[in-house]
């Protein structure tokens, strides 16, 4: 018997009146086991609030206002009660279960026709992502309308939760992989395993539910399913980075660009972004150099993709990004924002598994795979001299830092560990002037939590905002801050004070990128206070003319191009 759509919303229902985290868990084994084989994995992802499973491309892609629009035509309710339910309970989806339940009546005959199944719930989020092309909108429009048109108010609460994305039952991921484990007896790290493999927690338990156990034995990677990436702590200098990986480690430029992690198989290549993402018609000229110089038939590799000047010169992160964002004109960006490519890491080649083999192994079978493609530079040391040297050389190149590789360790999908270590060089800090501040929200909303920080412009004695933070002081600070505050306000907006420049602070950031939101064309990236500097006084603090020179610093390192002459 085909599972109902409305088994699956009872169920959300009950997780999300529940706080403790083995009911819960049990509660989705039972389901998960009274579940058809085809309804596994669309169950599970939507029970995470997601439409597909994780490894897909496919999105639904409705904004709210285009949900909104359809919900008031199908229910005609004024729309003064959702409001006020979302005023109430602060969740879209409830909101929309009230906005349902006010027109129950009309609409009732409808729902006992005919009761939503899973897969059909499935099958609709599949055409209403298939639509493309003339008239897409429209059609796209009717497919959600007719979906939504079937849906109970609980239905449609779910519906609509999946929709935009916000979940919020607390369920999550974890929890999931607790409860597959449940339901089918298989030991959870055998079950994470699997998850990072197939890049899915539903298509385990899918996988499970149709074939037993023993096929998790035999399961590997599949090209064009994006595996998760494994990520990075941060250490503090390179001594650290050699201690921590027993006295000798990989050391290697940590470039500052975009990761990918690119497919290949046969002629075929496709670039995946750090999300995930398919991003190879971005990336046109990569998916070529790919194509021409990696021989091996199948393969899944990761690397760097970095915007460089005509000389070859890594320029700064943001302008790679627009190339991420420009899909349309794409030939005329390849041409004033070339890219180039670094590999780091091998995972799959030509049906193996390489990700239990020890890094300085993979890198190998890696430079034997990558034709004339660059891998990022390396040494293998037991010396902080060298490594340091390494670092300045880095740094000179124009590069973010250093990466270290333990040397015998595995490819641990989706885990940021120890294994990879990253050292990045901290900036001069900043003393910079508060010159307006806004409250906080939550337990902060009495407080002015949120600065804007000043530099003064040594020319004109004016004092220019550079960027806003929140983070760095404590309770008792932020409370004191805002006494001190208070008395200097000028006026207030909103949640807004604007004050006299009198307070100094000194400010930690990573970069300091163009920027159009600041008068000055300047703001910090991930600013945070790191000191009161009560004694110093305005007057003392860094001139705009200095936050400029550091700009300009980056970039004489960065390679030299034209934006920052404009600042
Ligand atoms: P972060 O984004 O600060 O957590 O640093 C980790 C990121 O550094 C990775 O996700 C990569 O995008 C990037 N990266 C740059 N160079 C390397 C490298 N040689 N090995 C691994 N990751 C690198």
């Amino acid at each position: 018997m085909p599972t109902s759509f409305k088994a699956l919303a009872e169920l959300c229902e009950k997780l999300e009146g529940m706080s403790r985290r083995v009911p819960a868990v049990n509660l989705v084994a039972d389901f998960l086991k009274s579940l058809e084989p085809g309804e596994v994995e669309p169950a599970v992802s939507m029970i995470l609030g997601r439409p597909f499973p994780k490894w897909s491309q496919q999105t639904l892609d409705v904004s709210w206002a285009t949900l909104s629009e359809i919900i008031r035509r199908i229910t005609g309710v004024d729309w003064k009660v959702f409001l006020e339910a979302f005023s109430q309970t602060g969740d879209v989806g409830s909101a929309a279960k009230v906005v349902f339940e006010s027109c129950k009546v009309k609409r009732q005959a409808i729902l006992f026709e005919k009761p939503l199944t899973i897969l059909e719930v499935r099958r609709s989020f599949e055409a209403i992502a298939e639509t493309a092309g003339h008239g897409a909108r429209e059609k796209k429009e009717r497919l959600i309308e007719a979906l939504l048109s079937l849906a109970s108010p609980l239905e449609a609460k779910y519906l609509v939760k999946i929709f935009i994305g916000e979940m919020r039952t607390g369920f999550h991921e974890g929890l999931m992989e607790q409860a597959v484990s449940r339901a089918f007896q298989i030991p959870l790290e055998t079950v994470k395993k699997a998850g990072m493999v197939l890049g899915d927690i539903g298509t385990v338990a899918a996988l499970i539910k149709a074939e037993g156990r023993e096929a998790l034995s035999k399961i590997s990677f599949q090209v064009f399913r994006p595996v998760k990436l494994m990520l990075a702590q941060m250490a503090n200098d390179v001594a650290e980075a050699i201690k921590e990986h027993d006295g000798k480690t990989a050391f290697e430029h940590k470039l500052d660009g975009a990761r990918v992690q690119i497919h290949k198989c046969g002629e075929d290549v496709r670039i995946f972004s750090r999300r995930l993402t398919d991003v190879t018609r971005s990336l046109p000229e990569i998916a070529d150099t790919v194509r021409r110089e990696v021989k091996a038939r199948e393969a899944i590799m990761e690397g760097e993709v970095i915007a460089i000047d005509n000389e070859g010169h890594p320029i700064p992160f943001q302008h790679l990004m627009r190339r991420f964002k420009r899909v349309h004109e794409i030939e005329d960006m390849a041409e004033t924002i070339p890219v180039g490519l670094y590999l780091f890491d091998i995972l799959y080649l030509d049906g193996e598994s390489l990700i239990t083999l020890p890094y300085h192994q993979r890198r190998q079978i890696l430079a034997e795979n990558a034709g004339g493609i660059p891998l990022t530079k390396q040494i293998i040391t037991d010396s902080v001299d060298e490594a340091e040297e390494f670092l300045r050389e880095a740094i000179d190149c124009g590069h973010e830092g250093l990466m270290a590789k333990r040397l015998n360790s595995e490819y641990t999908p989706g885990i940021r560990g120890k294994n990879w270590l990253k050292i990045k060089p901290i900036l001069e800090p900043l003393d910079l002037v508060i010159v307006a501040a806004e409250y906080g929200y939550g337990r902060r909303c009495e407080w002015l939590s949120d600065y804007y920080l000043a530099a003064r412009d040594a020319e004109t004695g004016e004092f220019l905002v550079v960027g806003k933070t929140f983070k760095g002081l404590t309770n008792s600070e932020i409370i004191e801050m805002t006494k001190r505050l208070k008395e200097l306000a000028i006026k207030e907006e909103y949640r807004k004070v604007y004050v006299t420049p009198k307070i100094v602070v000194e400010v930690a950031y990573n970069e300091i990128q163009k920027s159009p939101k600041y008068k000055c064309g300047m703001a910090l990236r991930f600013a945070r206070i790191t000191r009161i500097r009560d004694d110093k006084t305005p007057e003392e603090a860094d001139t705009i003319q200095r936050v400029r020179e550091i700009y300009q610093k980056q970039f004489l390192k960065k390679g030299n191009i034209r934006v920052w002459n404009s600042i």
